[in-house]
């Protein structure tokens, strides 16, 4: 699902990405770990093109994202990216935040579009939530309602970059436990995380960065054996 080959990114003179290769395999999830600053967020935003890179290359959901031809809109409908502060727009609620790519992006029928976004509604436990807006919701239910908005696209991969990092400790469990859910429905996953628990339990694989380069990428099993 992604192939990543000798990927460099400079953000100016500071190298970010140093020569970073990896894979990953359909329905894998692999989370990343590292110091803050080592690159995780970077890397993460090159796989649906938040950020340029400046050597290397990037295949992912089968897309060449530097080829001549590619349509970088289309790779971002299959790549859903889920942050750390929700990023959800306040004036709209948690239905209609969900309902809003499908229909505008994707242009796709009102009724299926609201009918799919309710069972996500549903799926991350917030059915009784949905005429809300984001502020009458905790940070983990903002949260989870982010993690619906990006499920509604139907995408092929998700990206999580430090998705519990901005919560209280408490609603921290809520949002592992969806992506828990997803994971074991087979969702092709990276996630940047400091949730070591989850890394141990979930993750096929673990990915550490240090100063821009991918140290080392290996099983769970392996990684916490050190
Ligand atoms: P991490 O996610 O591991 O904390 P980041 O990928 O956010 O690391 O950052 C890697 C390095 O790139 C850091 O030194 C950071 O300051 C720098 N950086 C990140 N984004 C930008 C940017 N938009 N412009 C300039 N430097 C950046
Ligand atoms: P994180 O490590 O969680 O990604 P950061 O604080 O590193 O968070 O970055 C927050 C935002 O600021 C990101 O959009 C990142 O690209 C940008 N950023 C980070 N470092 C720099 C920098 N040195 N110069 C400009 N923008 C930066």
């Amino acid at each position: 699902m992604i192939i990543a080959e000798g990927v460099d990114k400079y953000y100016g003179k500071l190298h970010a990405l140093k020569d970073v290769t990896t894979e990953v395999h359909r329905g894998e999830v692999v989370v990343i770990v590292g110091p803050s600053g080592s690159g995780k967020s970077t890397f993460l935003r090159t796989l649906n093109q938040l950020e340029k890179i400046q050597n290397g290359k990037l295949v992912v959901d089968g897309i060449d994202m530097y080829a001549k031809d590619t349509n970088i809109n289309k790779l971002r409908e299959n790549v859903g990216m889920v942050f750390q502060n929700f990023n959800l727009f306040p004036h709209k609620t948690a239905l209609e935040n969900v309902m809003l790519s499908p229909r505008i992006v994707a242009k796709r029928d009102k009724k299926e579009v609201e009918e799919h976004s309710r069972e996500l509604m549903y799926k991350v436990g917030l059915a009784e939530r949905m005429d809300n807006y984001p502020s009458q919701l905790s940070g983990g239910q903002m949260q989870r309602v982010a993690i619906a908005r990006a499920l509604a696209m139907r995408p092929d991969i998700m990206l999580f970059d430090e998705p519990t990092s901005a919560l209280d400790p408490e609603m921290v469990g809520e949002v592992l436990d969806v992506m828990k859910g997803l994971a074991a429905e087979g969702m092709t996953m990276v996630v940047v995380t400091h949730e070591m628990g989850f890394a141990r339990e979930v993750a096929d694989r673990v990915l550490f960065m240090e100063d821009g380069a991918l140290l080392v990428d290996e099983k769970p099993e392996a990684f916490f054996d050190n």
